[in-house]
């Protein structure tokens, strides 16, 4: 099932392995380079799906996260938190704000493809 996926991400190799494996699997790619462009573009492209970065330069993706599941507009669109830093906690403070599945990086491409398509329901009123 394609999906437009909005990556969240500021690390540009990480940008570009995720955008060739996304774009690969037949996905369209919108990207934001921080969690304010990531917030605008959600509510402007109502992508899908979105990858999130956690650590993020001007609004981090926990903030992010918390602002697009507090707005009626976003809040059904399923967000994979993505972080660099596997801290004891990490995972249930995303889930706290509102995150719908999370992976530490590095991470197999097999499982973020598996973990997007199991949530493709939730979602997926448009698609055939
Ligand atoms: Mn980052």
């Amino acid at each position: 099932m394609l999906k437009t996926v909005l990556v969240v991400e500021d690390e540009p190799l990480n940008i570009k392995l995720l955008k060739d494996v996304l774009r690969y699997a037949g996905h369209a790619v919108i990207e934001a380079v921080n969690g304010q462009e990531g917030v605008d573009l959600a509510i402007a492209n109502k992508p899908d799906i979105i990858l999130m970065d956690i650590q993020l330069p001007i609004m981090d993706g926990m903030e992010a996260t918390r602002i697009l599941k507090a707005n009626p507009d976003t809040r059904n669109i399923p967000i994979i938190a993505l972080t660099g830093y596997a801290m004891t906690g990490d995972e249930n403070r995303m889930r706290e704000a509102g995150c719908d599945g999370y992976l530490s990086k590095p991470f197999k491409v097999a499982e973020l493809l598996r973990m997007m398509n199991s949530m493709s329901g939730q979602n997926s009123a448009g698609d055939a």
